[in-house]
């Protein structure tokens, strides 16, 4: 008797054990589900802002694979815990350490804007999240991310990994130097504005390579730029639009 209300007790705590776990499985997958929509929802957002006059996207347009490139990256995952629900919106958030996730317009701009093919080895300065770095490792070879924050470099690496982004290497510190062991890069992405274009960068750029970044002007004003390293190292800059990042910070040494 005693042994059959020990069986019955031990079964009711299991079960009781495993409803939060059954609920929670479920939970989880309905989510999964519904960000995905979201997550659809937004690719439409960034291709209707990108026909709008002013958008900055040659020919009003982002291109299926940069936009079935953002279709695939998580970025609720990407995003502190408390922003989740709004991984979706097209804004930029906070990411901890005074720093932003950028808008994914924005982000679906600079990708575009910096035109990497399936070959090609890229540098982008500014990790923050590791978001940037997600959408561009489905489109090239290898992605090269430099962090100036340790803990947002340590946190991106560690995500980045756990999602299974296995061509994305994250380093800490200061980009403005570039990457010279991996160097040159065929195109460079920097998601930072500084006050000059970092000449180490165009340095470590591969004739008829592409530099896209935000650079800061007079009153503060930035604008985003594409530089292009022609065959013979000529240099020639486009203003695409106004933007607003987060300051491109140096470590001193
Ligand atoms: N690309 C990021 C957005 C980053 S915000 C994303 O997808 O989430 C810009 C990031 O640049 C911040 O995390 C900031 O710490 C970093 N940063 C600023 N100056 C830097 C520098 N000199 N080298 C490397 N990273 C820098």
């Amino acid at each position: 008797m005693r042994c059959l209300a020990r069986w019955v007790l031990g079964g009711f705590l299991l079960a009781l054990g495993a409803l939060p776990v059954a609920l929670y499985a479920a939970g989880d997958a309905a989510g999964a589900a519904d960000f995905s929509q979201q997550r659809a929802r937004l690719v439409a957002t960034v291709r209707a802002h990108a026909a709008q006059p002013g958008s900055g996207a040659p020919g009003g347009r982002i291109s299926p694979r940069v936009l079935a490139a953002m279709a695939a990256v998580p970025r609720h995952l990407l995003v502190p815990k408390r922003y989740r629900r709004l991984a979706y919106a097209d804004r930029p958030l906070p990411i901890g350490h005074g720093q932003t996730i950028s808008q994914p317009y924005i982000v679906a701009l600079m990708t575009e804007l910096l035109g990497a093919g399936r070959e090609d080895v890229v540098l982008e300065v500014g990790t923050g999240s590791g978001y940037q770095a997600a959408v561009l490792s489905g489109l090239v070879r290898h992605v090269y991310t430099i962090e100036i924050v340790a803990g947002l470099a340590r946190r991106a690496a560690a995500d980045l990994a756990r999602l299974g982004y296995g061509n994305v290497t994250v380093r800490a510190g200061d980009g403005y130097r570039g990457w010279p062991e991996h160097a040159p890069f065929d195109a460079i992405m920097v998601t930072a504005a500084p006050k000059v274009i970092p000449p180490p960068l165009i340095a470590q750029l591969k004739p008829g390579g592409r530099l896209v970044m935000p650079l800061e002007g007079a009153f503060g004003r930035q604008s985003l730029m594409v530089i292009e390293k022609g065959a013979d190292g000529r240099i020639v800059r486009r203003k695409i639009i106004a933007v607003r990042f987060v300051p491109l910070t140096r470590n001193r040494r």
